[in-house]
Order: C-alpha cells, then structure tokens, then sequence
C-alpha cells in the first residue's frame, strides 16, 4: 500500500485581480509572481520533490520570466484557462473556447508542449467544458471534490431540474484528481475584504496541522491514497507558509510507503 502527495500551485498572479474594485490588489498577484514563485521554486530544489502547477496564459504572458522558471526546473504545467475569468461568465461556447484555446497556445509557446491536464479558473464547470476537454484531448482534470482521497472518472454535466431527483452524468474517460477545499491555501489564509465582513488570516502551523491529520488517516485506513494540496504562491509564498510547508515536506519523505508525484503521474498509475 503506497500513497501520494501531489503539491499543485495555482500561479493565477494577476489574473485573479483583473476585475477586483480595488487597483491595489494587483500588487498581491505582483507579490506572487516576482517574490513568492522563486521562494517556492528554491524550496522544491532543495527537497527535490515535484509539483504541479496550474498557469493561466495571462501568467505566462504578464510573468515570462517566473512562468519560464518554473517550466525550466522541471516542474509540470497544466492548463488553467488564459483570463482566469470563471467558465461559467463566457456565455456561450465559443467564447469560452476562445479563452481556453488562447491558454492551451499560450502553454504550448512556453513548454513546447500541448497541455494534457486542466484545473479550473474561479468558479467552477460551465455546461461546455467537459465537452471542451473532451474536444482538446485533454487527459485529465484536478477540479472536482466528488471524492477527497482517491482519483475518479469525470462525468458528463449532471442533471438538475427542480421538483426531479439528482441525475448524474455518464462518465468520461478524463480522470479528476480531486481538490477538497480544506486542502485549498487561499479558503484558509488568505484575507478576503469583502463585504459584508473582512475574512482574517488562519493560523499556518493549524492548516498544516489538519493536513497532517488527513495524511496520517490516510496512511492508515485508504489503499493508495492521494493527498492534493492546492495552494497559491501569493498565498503560499509567504514566510511562516514556507516553514512549515518545508516541514511537511521533509516530515513526509521520512514516511514509508509516501512520495511526492506530479499529477500526471498520478493519473497514469490510476488509468493502468
Ligand atoms: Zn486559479
């Protein structure tokens, strides 16, 4: 019985700004990009271990510089949408392929490579994008949270309509790597200034403390467990993030039968 953790970084820098009311937030997407993306890169050289991250084109084309790092030091890129916009705000089909077909070119120009994994911008699956997926070729998805700890069949769009029960689509041959919330930085540690109130800051060493937790139940009762953490560099950047998150991983290289794996990895020893 052996068990993964997949690190995933979602690098939306900017482009989880663009239609924020306030210009200063764009200083955070700044933030990640040119002081927490290099941070994050030296950690993963000096443990060694591999990641996954998610980049938006507009990413790959506001940051050339912290895109290219993290595609020159090995790591996996995935296909992240190029505006970041949530699928579900294009309207129509073709606008949301125009943006998705913009992403994967934009990867494509820093890779070399077409992408075979996606995760979604903000706010979730339109009624298009397994279609999409499908239509592109893609491989596999790390967006859903149907499950927690093991990989599944991405299913077409269910069906909800009022006063009918719950209908579940057909599945597909896209495998999802799942992202539960509570593995998600940002939910947790980031502050959001919204109204009706302003959401503080978590507590680093609690948020890994839960995640330590779920790793050790893991380990114990799920045959070949994946823990995916989703995190942010803007987030995840920061110093007492840095800490512990470089104590967890080294806390978990010392764990038998526990190693870190890109998703893709990930997903062929689940399709084989
Ligand atoms: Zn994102």
């Amino acid at each position: 019985m052996s068990h993964t953790v997949c690190l995933t970084y979602d690098f939306d820098a900017v482009a989880g700004w663009t239609s924020a009311g306030m210009p200063e937030y764009r200083s955070w997407g700044v933030y990640g990009a040119e002081t927490c993306v290099p941070r994050l890169l030296d950690l993963h050289d000096r443990t060694g271990v591999p990641s996954t991250w998610f980049v938006p084109g507009h990413t790959i084309e506001s940051f050339p510089e912290a895109a290219g790092e993290i595609h020159d030091r090995g790591h996996e890129i995935g296909h992240h949408g190029w505006s970041h916009d949530p699928l579900p705000s294009f309207g129509s089909k073709e606008a949301e392929r125009r943006d998705f077909v913009r992403g994967i070119e934009a990867v494509e120009e820093l890779t070399g490579e077409t992408p075979t994994g996606f995760r979604n911008p903000a706010g979730g699956f339109s009624e298009h994008t397994v279609d999409l997926l499908r239509e592109f070729d893609f491989e596999w998805d790390s967006s859903g949270t149907e499950r927690d700890l093991r990989p599944y069949y991405l299913r077409e769009p269910d069906t909800v309509e009022s006063g009918e029960p719950y209908r579940r689509g057909e599945p597909t041959d896209i495998v999802t790597v799942p992202v539960p919330w509570h593995r998600d930085d940002w939910l947790q540690l980031f502050p959001v200034a919204s109204d009706p109130q302003f959401v503080s800051y978590g507590h680093e060493p609690d948020v890994f403390h839960r995640w330590r937790t779920e790793l050790a139940w893991t380990r114990e009762h799920v045959e070949e467990g994946v823990l995916t953490l989703l995190l942010h560099p803007q987030c995840a950047g920061r110093a007492p993030f840095v800490a512990e998150l470089e104590a967890f991983v080294d806390d978990v290289k010392d764990m038998p039968e526990t190693d870190f794996a890109d998703v893709s990895t990930v997903v062929s020893a689940f399709s084989t």
